[in-house]
């Protein structure tokens, strides 16, 4: 068994530790909403489709607009009541994305997508979950113009955390979709593998959506088997993370392999293979001899290893 390895401090995992009091009570009380709007301190985040519109900084970036200056940028779209934050609101205010996109020439306006915000550290840090939460919340406003029920036009109410349809009167919540992310481990290695979509150094853990009517360990063992062709036993459940792209939950999960030989599945991964604690550890600090990496502290992913690495999980 290898020592424990000394990894330093462990850093914050993104779009998660909300400070925010989402008050529910009060989304449905369009006066209370008319007067949070107007209270001094009240902001919003302006986002228009993958865009987040900040103003420009040094060395951080401002992402919250006093609703005036929200309302200036453009074409809007729906507003969304986020919550209280020391008892002031915090909302998120839909833009075009064509209005957001119009923005990039303007030099008072940095526009770039969240992704790169999170990686980069362009905001504070107690932002990101407020963005995360407002971008999904809008996001799911874009894709639900029409009630799937009987294809009327539907409308915003609750300062946003719903849609009517007026013809059926149906009544539509937004939606969040989970999917299961997991690191399989078995004595001193771990299973990691590789997207087409990745950066061409990195390697990450298996992941996939969850399927109705699938517990969590289920859908597990199933991406697993499916996309490495490993089979997995017990599985323990690690932590969680809003991934708003557009609108998912990561459920992080460790899982015991059973068996050694993979078989990759080339329509969803490029590679798949095992990596000893070693190896791993000098992705995660940067410093492989090939230059591989583990995702950064931003993404679960990164945490799911390090935990296993720092023995915090155990299957034997
Ligand atoms: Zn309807």
């Amino acid at each position: 068994m290898s020592p424990r390895p000394d990894l330093g401090p462990k850093p914050r995992l993104g779009y998660t530790q909300s400070p925010i009091d989402r008050a529910a009570e009060l989304r449905p009380d369009d006066a209370a909403m008319a007067r949070l709007a107007a209270q001094p301190g009240a902001g919003a985040y302006v986002i228009g489709g993958d865009w987040i519109v900040m103003k420009k900084g040094a060395p951080l970036n401002e992402p919250l607009f006093a609703f005036d200056e929200a309302r200036s940028l453009g074409a809007a779209g729906e507003t969304v009541f986020l919550g209280l934050l020391g008892g002031v609101a915090r909302f998120g205010h839909g833009l075009a994305p064509a209005a957001a996109e119009a923005l990039k020439s303007n030099e008072r306006y940095l526009v770039t997508d969240l992704r790169s915000i999170a990686v980069q550290g362009l905001v504070e840090a107690e932002h990101l979950p407020l963005i995360a939460e407002a971008k999904a919340v809008l996001h799911w406003h874009l894709r639900h113009r029409f009630c799937p029920n009987c294809g009327a036009p539907t409308r915003p109410v609750s300062a946003g955390w719903k849609r009517d349809c007026p013809q059926c009167d149906t009544e539509h919540f937004p939606r969040t979709d989970p999917v299961a992310i997991m690191l399989a481990v078995t004595g001193e290695q771990c299973l990691l593998g590789r997207s087409p979509r990745f950066l061409p150094t990195m390697w990450s853990c298996l992941a996939g959506f969850i399927e109705p009517g699938e517990a969590i360990e289920d859908a597990v063992r199933r991406e697993t088997r499916e996309e490495a062709g490993i089979t997995c036993g017990r599985v323990v459940y690690f932590q969680s993370q809003p991934w708003p792209f557009p609108s998912s939950l990561m459920i992080g999960c460790h899982a015991a392999a059973l068996t050694r030989d993979i078989v990759v599945d080339r329509a969803e991964l490029e590679d798949a293979r095992w990596f000893s604690k070693g190896e791993v550890e000098s992705m995660l600090m940067r410093r492989h001899p090939q230059g591989l990496t583990t995702p950064p502290p931003v993404a679960i992913a990164h945490h799911l290893i390090r935990a296993w690495l720092e023995d915090e999980i155990r299957f034997d």
